[in-house]
């Protein structure tokens, strides 16, 4: 048996952890936020229940979808949607594919929860910022923003490249660093809205061509929850405005929703979010990277071609303990 730390509880993060215990190690997940689930995430407010990181994740990969047929089956996940409407120039046009999209019942935060599974498991320590860790003569030592230290053989990273980076620099051979290095990242702004009534629409997502906007969803078409509204800004758009404020943010992305949806959707209050590391737009070419005891995995790894999404970053978890349990 073996200790493992896991930096980050998102969904690489869990189910790296989980196939480890399941293979009988001695697993300690370490996670910087109170709740879990990382970029997967929800917002409860005044009624509302939004999913402002992934809205929903579709499955291709013959293990990811067998676990989200069972989670089906148990009522956990279920299809939100076959198709997303798309707006440009001003025109609105209804969906023309039928691939299910799926969401979490309770949350797109719930799906890290779901991962691990209910039965005796690993360790999860939340509000766990890791600061850095050293080698050991047996393994690796973990500092914590507390100064607390952990120790274990080995270690798993997986928080985006620039977090990694500032984690592990000091002991990656240029190989490693280089990979990492590579990665490049686009940012997201998303807007978070209460809305005065339920609109009377006819879609539940739409993809925007737009100067500012690349998505909107209707929250409350997902499960119980007051009206409410998530738009996420364009990569271009949130990269030109990543450093203003959310307060200046809020009332730029709810004059693009009112130049778009007009008297269709009435705001009445709202939040803007920044996703600095929303989703990867060059990929490390293999489904986790690999430095000796050193792992590092994500959704900036590529393990389907598709990329960047919910499924991906589960299979490089999945990737990242194979690895270790080839050994
Ligand atoms: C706006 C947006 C839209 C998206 N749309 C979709 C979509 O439509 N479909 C889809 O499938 N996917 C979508 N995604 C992508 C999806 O959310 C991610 O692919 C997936 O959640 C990534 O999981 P992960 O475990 O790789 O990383 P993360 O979720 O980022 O997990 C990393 C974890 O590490 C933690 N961490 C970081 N540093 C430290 C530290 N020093 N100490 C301790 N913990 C640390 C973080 O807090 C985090 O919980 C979207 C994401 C965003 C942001």
């Amino acid at each position: 048996m073996q200790s493992i730390i896991v930096i980050g509880a998102g969904l690489s993060g869990i189910a790296a952890a989980t196939d480890l215990h399941a293979a009988g190690h001695a697993v300690t997940v370490l996670e910087k936020s109170r709740g879990i689930s990382g970029r997967s995430a929800t917002r409860r407010w005044e009624g509302a229940v939004l999913d402002h990181g992934a809205p929903f994740f579709t499955a291709r990969g013959e293990r990811f979808t067998t676990l989200i047929q069972a989670l089906e089956e148990a009522g956990a996940v279920r299809v939100w949607t076959k198709g997303f409407h798309q707006w440009r120039d001003g025109a609105l046009t209804a969906p023309s594919d039928s691939h299910p999209r799926y969401i979490a019942s309770d949350g797109m935060n719930a799906l890290a929860k779901h991962l691990r599974g209910t039965s005796a498991t690993f360790t999860l320590e939340v509000g766990a910022t890791v600061t850095g860790l050293e080698p050991s003569e047996s393994g690796w030592t973990v500092t914590l923003a507390t100064g607390e230290t952990r120790k274990a053989d080995a270690v798993i990273v997986s928080a985006p490249t620039p977090q990694a980076l500032n984690l592990t620099r000091p002991h990656l051979e240029p190989v490693t660093l280089a990979a990492l290095e590579r990665v490049t990242w686009q940012p997201c702004w998303a807007l978070l809205a209460q809305l005065r009534a339920h609109p009377k629409v006819d879609w539940r997502g739409v993809k925007l061509t737009h100067p500012v906007l690349e998505w909107a969803s209707l929250e409350h078409t997902k499960r119980e929850s007051s009206p409410a509204l998530v738009l996420h800004a364009n990569p271009a758009w949130s990269a030109a405005h990543l450093e203003r404020t959310a307060e200046e943010i809020a009332p730029l992305m709810q004059a693009a929703a009112l130049e778009v949806f007009g008297s269709d959707l009435e705001i009445t209050q709202a939040v803007a979010h920044r996703w600095r590391y929303a989703r990867a737009d060059t990929l490390h070419p293999a489904p986790m990277l690999e430095q000796g005891s050193l792992i590092f995995c994500g959704d900036w790894c590529e393990t389907d071609g598709y990329g960047t999404r919910v499924e991906n970053a589960v299979q490089s978890g999945w990737a990242a303990a194979s690895s270790l349990l080839g050994r």
